[in-house]
Formats: C-alpha cells, structure tokens, sequence
C-alpha cells in the first residue's frame, strides 16, 4: 500500500475527565450514567448526533431477552412510563418461546438516554470520533478526537470503550480475535450485516389475522388483543413465501427467513443481509451499503406484493447506518465460550445475570439460529483485556468466542456489562487501584445495590 507522511504537530487539551467512554450507542450511555451516579468525572463520545446506537439509529429497538435489573430496567420502565415501550412478550416458536422486552420508541429512546446522561452529569460530546488512545506505556492516559473543532485530547484515568468494534482497545494493543477467528487455516468469518428499515401503513390487524393461520411464520408472538399489536407483534419466517416469489420474479432476496415487529406505530423490517464483509475496509463496507438499499426496495416490494396487511403499506425510514453484528472480540482475562453460556457454570466474578436468547445468524447465509436458553452469568475478567491497563470493553466487543457472542451481543447484555463497566471503573479510581484489580466485592455489591442480579440462579 502507498503511504504518506503526515507531520507531528501539537493539539490541544480540550478536557480532562476520570472516565472517558468511547461510543454512546446501546451500552456507552449505561456505562456512563453507572459512573457518573458515583460522582465521577464523565465524558461520553458518540460519533454521530444522537445516542443509542444499533437499538435507536440502527433501529432494532428490541432487547431480546427479559431486562432483569439495575439501570437496564430502570430505562424501559421509563420507556413504559412514557408509552416509547409495551410489555415483556414470549416471542418463538411453538416449543420455544423467549421472554422478551418489548421493543422501544427509538426517538423517544434517543431523548430518554440523553436526559439519562445530563440528569447524572455526563459530559456528552457529539459529532465526536475518538481515532485513538494514548498511552503512557502500557497504561492509558486519555484519547484522541476529532471534530469540527480539529483534533484535539481528553486525559482520562480510565476508558471504558463502548465503540462495539472495539476500536480503541485493538489500537491500544489489546489482543483480539475477529468473528470466528482463524479455522482450519481459513479467514474469520463473521456473522453477516443488515440494514433495518421501517415501513408505515401496514394494517397490523390483517396481519396478525394472517400469521395465526399460516404455517410460514414459525417464530411468532401476537398480543390476543389488538390495541396491544403496537408494540407487541413479532414474526418471524416467510421462508415458503420468499422462495416462491424468488422463482416467480427471479430477482435476488437473499434471506429466506425475515423478522417483522411492531413498535410506535411502524413495522420494523429485518430482512437484509449482505455476508462476508470486512467492515473495516471502507470500500467493502460502503458496497455493502449499496447493496442493502436494492435490497430494502426489493423487500418493500415483495411485502407490498405478497403479504397480507401490506397493500397500502410504504419505506418510512432507512437506518441511518448499518447494522454490523461482529466484528473483533478483544480478548480479556477470560473468554466466555459456548458451554458456559449453554451451561450452569457460575463465575465468583459475574457482573450480571442474562437472559439473552442465543441468537447466531449463519455466517454462511444459512437460517438463524435463535434459542431461548437457560440465563447464565458474564464475568467481570471478559471486560478487562490483556496487556494495556486502565481500559475497559464493554458491550458487542467484550471478551467472547463466536458462539457465546451469539447470546452476549444481545441488548440486555451489551447493557449489563456497560453497566459494570462503569460502577467498576469509577471504584477502582475510588480505590485508587487499577480496573484489572479493583475488588469485585465492592463492584458487586454496588450492583446488588441498583438491583441487579448476578447469579443465573437467582433468575430460575
Ligand atoms: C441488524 C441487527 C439486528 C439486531 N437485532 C437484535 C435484536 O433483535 N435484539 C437484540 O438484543 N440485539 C440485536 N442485535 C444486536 C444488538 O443490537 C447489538 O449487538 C448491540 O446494540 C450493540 O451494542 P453496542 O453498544 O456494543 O454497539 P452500538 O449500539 O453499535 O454502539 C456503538 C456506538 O459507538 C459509536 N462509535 C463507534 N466508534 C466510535 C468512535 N471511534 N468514536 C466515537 N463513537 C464511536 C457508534 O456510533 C455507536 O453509537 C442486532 C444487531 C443487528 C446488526
């Protein structure tokens, strides 16, 4: 690759802060507001303009899985109090069934995370990217932004990065493992990226009526009463349908199995798929981009076309961004794997309970695995990566093989451990000890203390 050199030049200090957290998506503002309750100094960075990131920009809007405490509760019964969310749901297949939370209002979700932020004294900057950390040694002392303003520095004791890539940990020099990592001498595989789009319109009644009766909606949750179809209907299938109107028309819907679900008045549609991008190549991740608007007008067609309900139903928004569901796993004291999150075990150092369904689209494009299973236990170590100090991940990135991430990726997750994050960084600075030695006593009964189970027991 042709390189150029870019001269070395001063930047400003723009702030200092005890603790910066990278990213106010799904699990940046939880981490955030977790620390600032203490009295911490907190800044919080978000690239674009608003918070929430994949669940509100992103507009999946749905934990899948029950919130079962602490400030993750605590949001979406004020999401109910505002009527931005219904009530738990079962949603699955007729010997499955998941307990769910009902999906949010993402732009009232948006507003309830930044008045979250505020209230708890969080310094937020917006339109903000952080390009890098800076180290003194293998220790952290603050990060690089850039902005309108230019380029300039934070100081921090601790960074919590909430960036779901995790970005700032892997050029920090934490070890990371990408998707699947290397098999049998072939490239990591990721699962595939898709892009949400909403469609308004949509006579929710017809459908439901429709879905009872059909046998090509496998996965299903339909509220008995109709008044409770707007936040409260989720289906998922239409295989047979697709596969027909492939042949009929002969155009390219790449994902038989589609998600529908209703919140705020709209019909969320999860159907795009594009596999095996690298979306840290800009040209890659671009064209994939492109490729998930010919399919979102394929797919509003298609359900105009042939589903009942749709006739008169039209594109309301696109998601501003893409939807990535993995990228790197930082590697951390301990990586959670797949029997720990299909089993029992039980870890002295967890942080949270969760019942995040498992939840794996095939790398390969086949159907998506989606279990509800028993709850099971994140571990204080899957947060706290190896060889740089006073860094903590949370969220998407957190220390996970490729299938345990399958159920940790899940919103009631990615809320979890930014939670700890955040109560864990601000007592190790209370402490005056490192993230990696902060008591996990301490940290977990601040937990208990907002309520929040820790024990997969406690939840069975
Ligand atoms: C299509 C799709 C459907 C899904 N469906 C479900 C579902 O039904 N239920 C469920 O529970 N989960 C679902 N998930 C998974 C879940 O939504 C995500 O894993 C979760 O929201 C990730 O949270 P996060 O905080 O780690 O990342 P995000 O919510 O993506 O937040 C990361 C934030 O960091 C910001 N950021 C990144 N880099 C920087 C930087 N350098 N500087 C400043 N800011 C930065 C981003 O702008 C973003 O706001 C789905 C995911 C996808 C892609």
């Amino acid at each position: 690759m042709r390189t150029i050199q870019e001269p070395a030049r001063d930047i400003p200090v723009l702030m200092d802060a005890d603790i910066v957290v990278v990213g106010g998506g799904t699990t940046g503002p939880i981490a955030a507001v977790a620390a600032a309750r203490r009295g911490k100094k907190v800044v919080l960075i978000e690239r674009f303009g608003s918070l929430g990131g994949n669940l509100t920009l992103g507009l999946n809007t749905k934990p899948s899985g029950a919130l079962v405490g602490g400030l993750p509760l605590e949001l979406w019964t004020l999401a109910r109090s505002e009527g931005a969310a219904g009530d738990d749901y079962f949603a699955g297949t007729k010997t499955g069934k998941v307990k769910i939370a009902s999906p949010c209002d993402p732009e009232i979700m948006k507003m309830l995370l930044t008045r979250l932020c505020v209230d708890a004294g969080v310094q937020i900057l917006f339109e903000t990217v952080v390009s890098r950390a800076v180290l003194d040694g293998k220790t952290i002392s603050g990060v690089v932004i850039e902005n309108k303003a230019g380029r300039s520095f934070i100081g921090a004791k601790v960074v919590i990065d909430c960036s779901a890539d995790g970005d700032i940990a892997a050029g920090a020099g934490a070890p990371f493992v990408m998707g699947t990592g290397e098999e049998d001498g072939g490239s990591p595989k990721m699962q595939p990226v898709g892009m949400y789009f909403t469609m308004s319109d949509v006579d929710v009644v017809e459908l439901a009526r429709f879905a009872r009766k059909t046998d090509d909606i496998p996965a299903q949750a339909i509220p008995e009463n109709d008044e409770d179809l707007d936040y409260g209907l989720w289906l998922t299938g239409f295989n047979n349908t697709i596969k027909a109107y492939r042949t009929e028309t002969n155009i390219d819907l790449p994902r038989e199995n589609i998600t529908l679900k209703t919140a705020n008045g709209l019909m969320y549609v999860n159907a795009t798929r594009v596999l095996n991008v690298n979306v840290f190549s800009p040209t890659e991740f671009s064209a994939a981009i492109v490729e998930c608007y010919r399919q979102i007008e394929e797919y509003a067609i298609f359900l105009i076309a042939k589903v009942p309900g749709f006739s008169k139903a039209k594109i309301a928004q696109i998601a501003p961004v893409l939807g990535v569901r993995e990228t790197r796993h930082i590697i951390g004291e301990y990586t959670l794997t797949e029997s720990d999150v299909r089993g029992d075990k039980s870890f002295p150092d967890s942080i949270a309970a969760d019942v995040s369904a498992f939840d794996v689209h095939d790398v390969k494009g086949g159907d998506v695995d989606f279990q509800g299973l028993r709850p099971y236990e994140l571990p204080y170590r899957c947060m706290v990566p190896l060889d740089v100090e006073q860094l903590l991940v949370a969220g998407r990135c957190i220390s996970a093989d490729h299938a345990a991430h399958g159920r940790s990726r899940n919103v009631p997750a990615c809320m979890a451990t930014g939670q700890a994050a955040g109560i864990a960084a601000a007592i190790a600075l209370e402490g005056n000890t490192t993230v990696r030695e902060a008591p996990i006593d301490r940290i977990q009964s601040a937990l208990r203390e907002i309520g929040m189970p820790l024990h997969a027991d406690e939840l069975r």
